[in-house]
């Protein structure tokens, strides 16, 4: 019943040209009907690649926002402005954004609420250190991050969340979780959020593994029970490698 959900996490690589070469390699073959396929540009990209996934079941996200509607945040941009564009999703909380950029549970609750304040939906990003995992904390910390980016969230809000657990000692480094930690994690945010707003709820919200994921792991993740689907960082980047991916996930 929930339709997983592949988001490309480009980060910050491709111009605007190398998007739009990206966008006509993978049209038409990075379509799967049972799957959701979102690219997260740069902001750069954006309205160049809303225009290009026209007539394609492609999605177009960013990468972050900034929780306020304007005002004088020099280099900031807000949901008013992603909406404006067409975009619809919007990762939040990604650790390499509260590993280098300040973002805390606070800041990302705060964004979570002005994606829907601003019809986008929110893919927000929870995960565990390697020293949190090595002192048997993975749980804790998802328990955190995970509560309190649900703050003040209605259910009907709740159901619409994505998130993507990414165990930050397996982003980037080829070194990705088993699928049987991944899921046994991701079961447990299912719980919590069960525990926040009920069965149902639960049962609605998608959560997604990311951390080095690949064409050659994806199928592993998505036969557990929980996991329905993947953010995915460096495999995403080459139109065959996405492609791959989308095909994997069916
Ligand atoms: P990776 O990145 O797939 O390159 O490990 C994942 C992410 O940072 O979202």
């Amino acid at each position: 019943m929930r339709k997983p959900i592949i988001a490309g996490n480009w980060k910050m690589f491709k111009t605007v040209g190398e998007s739009l070469a990206f966008v006509s390699e993978v049209k038409g073959k990075a379509e799967a009907a049972g799957v959701e396929s979102v690219i997260c540009a740069p902001f750069t990209n954006l309205p160049a690649l809303v225009e290009a996934v026209k007539g394609t079941t492609l999605k177009v996200g960013a990468q972050n926002l900034h929780f306020e509607d304007s005002g004088a945040y020099t280099g900031e941009i807000s949901g008013v402005m992603l909406k404006d564009l067409g975009v619809e999703y919007v990762i939040i909380g990604h650790s390499e954004r509260r590993a280098y950029f300040a973002e805390t549970d606070e800041t990302v609750n705060k964004k979570v609420h002005a994606a829907f304040k601003h019809g986008l939906t929110p893919i927000v990003c929870v995960g565990e250190k390697l020293e949190e995992r090595e002192a048997g904390q993975t749980k804790s910390v998802c328990k955190v991050q995970t509560e309190a980016a649900f703050a003040g969230l209605s259910a009907e809000q709740a159901a619409k969340v994505v998130i993507a657990y990414e165990p930050i000692w397996a982003i980037g480094t080829g070194k990705s979780s088993t699928a049987a930690d991944a899921q046994d994690v991701i079961g447990y945010i299912r719980e919590l959020v069960a525990g926040l707003y009920g069965a149902e709820t639960a049962a609605a919200v998608r959560i997604q593994y990311g951390g080095s994921v690949k064409p050659s792991n994806i199928a592993e993740y998505m036969q557990q029970p929980d996991i329905d689907g993947a953010l995915v960082g460096g495999a995403s980047l080459e139109p065959a490698s996405y492609i791959d991916l989308i095909k994997g996930a069916e």
